[in-house]
């Protein structure tokens, strides 16, 4: 078994990480696609992330958005970076129509 993995983020070759960080499946690709460094990276992202938003991690719907956010950051392909997971690249279908803002409030005069 070859012990190198080339990293998604950084595009070295390196060693695989000895143990997955993470329970699968984010550790099996973390393994596979991530080096030591990269996620030490993310690591100190993530816990950023959780300070500026209060994240909450007892709630499933946070831990999913950090998921995503780590695939982002680590170039994972489940982050979208090669497969595209069915969505189409702009999947904000609102954002165009756009009569979500103060339409007949409160004019008092
Ligand atoms: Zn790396």
């Amino acid at each position: 078994m070859s012990a190198t993995i080339t990293c998604a983020r950084c595009q070295r070759e390196t060693s695989r990480m000895s143990e997955s960080p993470l329970p699968p499946p984010f550790g099996d690709e973390l393994l596979a696609h991530s080096c030591e460094e990269c996620f030490g990276d993310w690591m100190n992202t993530e816990i950023m992330i959780i300070n500026e938003y209060k994240l909450d991690l007892g709630v499933p719907r946070n831990q999913d958005m950090l998921n995503e956010e780590m695939a982002r950051f680590l170039n994972l392909p489940s982050g979208g970076g090669e497969k595209s997971a069915g969505a189409p690249p702009q999947a904000t279908p609102r954002a165009s129509h756009d009569d979500h803002h103060g339409h007949g409030g409160g004019s008092c005069c």
